[in-house]
């Protein structure tokens, strides 16, 4: 079987991939994602790795800016982007889901909780109309 890791000639094949794998919740996730923790510091270091990873996602699109034309503006960008750029910054974004399930266990939530939570919280702001605008608590 194929691996994440090897190097797809198309988004198809990175499908057939992940098909041999079971589907998991996201807690199911979290507990294997804290399963794998070995920091000792508690709730700073996954808050340290979260923005560096958030970062390293930064750096992959300020790379294709630079070094690719593709007009981010336009309604197709997605599809200006390689399948394995894509595939590079799937990885790091799953880099972000790794220290925000470890985050929130060191802070006793759980990652289905909190998704629940931010889509409650965006679902009342788009019923009252105040998607736009800023305040955690609008
Ligand atoms: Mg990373």
């Amino acid at each position: 079987m194929a691996s994440i890791f090897d190097d797809p000639m198309d988004r198809d094949s990175i499908e057939v991939a992940l098909v041999g794998h079971d589907e998991m919740t996201l807690d199911e996730y979290q507990a294997e994602a804290t399963d794998l923790a070995f920091y000792s510091t508690s709730i700073v270091y996954p808050t340290l790795g979260l923005a560096g990873e958030a970062g390293e996602v930064a750096e992959k699109i300020k790379k294709l800016m630079r070094d690719n034309d593709i007009n981010f503006d336009a309604d197709d960008a997605s599809e200006q982007i390689g399948y394995m750029e894509k595939r590079n910054i799937a990885l790091e974004v799953g880099d972000i889901m790794w220290y925000c399930a470890n985050l929130l266990n060191d802070i006793d939530y759980s990652l289905e909780e909190v998704a629940q939570m931010n889509l409650d919280k965006l679902k009342d702001r788009r019923e009252r109309n105040v998607m736009s605008g800023s305040g955690d608590h609008r």
